[in-house]
C-alpha cells in the first residue's frame, strides 16, 4: 500500500478507550465544586509519587513550573550555574533563567542523543549548584556517573524527566534517582492532561514543604503568606482526568516499546541511523528519532505517503535567538548541531498497529 494515514501522535484513541471513566471523574470534580486543590489533587500526588518509587510529589500547572519551583525551593539563583544538556527542549533551561541563574550546556551523546556524561565535570565552576540531565525522547540518562560527579563537588542533581513517566534506569523510575525531578503533563507527553499540568518530585520532605508553598502564594495556612509564592497549582479537573490515566500508563508504555521494537528491528541494517538503549535502561519512547542525510526530503516523501513526522529539535538551545545572551556561537557543540538537521521523529504512541508501522518501515526503505 503507498498510502495509509499514519498521524504523528493520536490522542483520539486513547480519549475513547477511557472516555466514560475520565467524564466520571470529571463530573465528579464539578459535583464537588472542590475546584483548587482539594482531595482529588492530594490522591493523583500520592499516586503519582507511589509510581514514581519517590516520597513526595507536588502538583503543578506545567513542567516548566516544576522546574522554577524546584530550583527556587533549593535557592538557585543569580550567580549560580546549572548544567543543562545543549540537545534539549527549551523549556528545560528556560526555568533557569527565570530564577537569575546560568545555563551552562553540555554537548550531546551522539548514540543516546543525552547528555553526554563524559563532558559534565570540564564544565563545572565554584558557581555551579546543579546538574540538570534530560532523560530525552524517554530514555533515561546514564545516571550513576551524574550522580557520582555530584557528589564529588557537592551538586544537586535535577532531573528532568518531562519525557520519561514510568522509564527505568537500572530498576529505578525516571526522575527518583536525584534531589528533585519535573513533569510535565502537556497533552502529547507519555502521560497527559486535557490542557496544562506538571509535577515536582522529590526524596526531601523540606524542599516538598517549600514548592507546596511556593505554589500556592506562599501560603503556609489560608492568609499567612511565609515565602514571596506563586499561582502555580495543578488545576484539581486535570489531576482527576490524569488519575485515571496513571492506571494505564505502564500498559500504555509497553505499546510504545512493542512499536519501537519493531522499527528497530525492521529498520536494522539500513542506512538510516537508528536510536541506541543503554544496556539495563527501559525506554518509554516519547520519541523515536533517526537519522540521515536528506531529511527535509525524506519528511516531504513520507508525508505524501500519509505518515506525519516532527523535528525535535531543529534549532539546539545555544543558537536560538532567546539565547544569544549566553554568549555560544555555531560550532560550539558540533555533534547537537549536526544531529539537529538529520534528525526526523517517526509516529509512536501506544495505539500504533503492525500495519501502521509496516507502512513507515516500508516507505523509509523504498525511500531513494
Ligand atoms: C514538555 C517539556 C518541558 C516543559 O513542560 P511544559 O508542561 O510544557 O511546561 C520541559 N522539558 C522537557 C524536556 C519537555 O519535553
Amino acid at each position: 500500500m503507498d498510502f495509509m494515514k499514519v498521524p504523528f501522535v493520536d490522542l483520539k484513541a486513547q480519549s475513547s478507550l477511557i472516555g466514560v471513566e475520565v467524564n466520571e471523574a470529571i463530573q465528579k470534580v464539578i459535583e464537588s465544586t472542590a475546584f483548587i486543590l482539594g482531595p482529588d489533587v492530594k490522591r493523583f500526588e500520592e499516586h503519582f509519587a507511589a509510581f514514581c518509587e519517590t516520597d513526595y510529589a507536588i502538583g503543578v500547572d506545567s513542567g516548566t513550573s516544576a522546574i522554577e519551583l524546584i530550583l527556587r525551593a533549593f535557592e538557585i539563583g543569580p550567580g549560580d550555574e546549572v548544567i543543562a544538556p545543549a540537545n534539549t527542549f527549551v523549556a528545560t533551561v528556560l526555568p533557569i533563567t527565570y530564577v537569575g541563574a546560568t545555563p551552562v550546556l553540555v554537548e550531546m551523546d551522539p548514540k543516546t542523543y543525552n547528555i553526554d556524561v563524559n563532558r559534565i565535570e570540564e564544565k563545572i565552576t565554584p558557581k555551579t549548584r546543579a546538574i540538570m540531565p534530560v532523560h530525552l525522547y524517554g530514555q533515561p540518562v546514564d545516571m550513576d556517573p551524574i550522580v557520582s560527579i555530584a557528589k564529588k563537588h557537592n551538586l544537586l542533581v535535577i532531573e528532568d524527566a518531562c519525557q520519561a513517566h514510568g522509564a527505568y534506569y537500572k530498576g529505578k523510575r525516571a526522575g527518583s534517582m536525584s534531589d528533585a525531578a519535573a513533569f510535565s503533563f502537556y497533552p502529547a507527553k507519555n502521560l497527559g492532561c486535557y490542557g496544562d499540568g506538571g509535577m515536582a518530585i522529590t526524596p526531601h520532605a523540606a524542599i516538598n514543604e517549600k514548592i507546596r508553598k511556593l505554589r500556592d502564594y506562599g501560603q503556609e495556612k489560608k492568609y499567612h503568606h511565609v515565602e514571596l509564592g506563586y499561582n502555580r497549582r495543578l488545576d484539581t479537573i486535570q489531576a482527576a482526568v490524569l488519575d485515571v490515566k496513571l492506571k494505564y500508563l505502564d500498559q500504555w508504555n509497553d505499546g510504545r516499546r512493542a512499536a519501537a521494537g519493531r522499527y528497530l528491528k525492521q529498520l536494522s541494517g539500513s542506512r538510516y541511523i537508528l536510536p541506541e538503549v543503554l544496556a539495563d535502561v527501559t525506554p518509554v519512547w516519547h520519541l523515536f528519532v533517526i537519522q540521515t542525510d536528506r531529511r527535509d526530503e525524506l519528511q516531504k516523501y513520507l508525508g505524501e505517503r500519509g505518515i506525519s513526522t516532527g523535528i525535535h529539535y531543529p534549532i539546539p538551545i545555544h543558537l536560538q535567538k532567546s539565547y544569544q545572551h549566553l554568549g555560544y556561537a555555531e560550532g560550539d557543540f558540533p555533534l547537537t548541531e549536526k544531529a539537529d538537521g538529520r534528525m526526523l521523529s517517526l509516529p509512536m504512541y501506544a495505539e500504533l498497529t503492525e500495519e501502521m508501522t509496516d507502512h513507515v518501515v516500508n516507505s523509509l526503505l523504498s525511500f531513494s
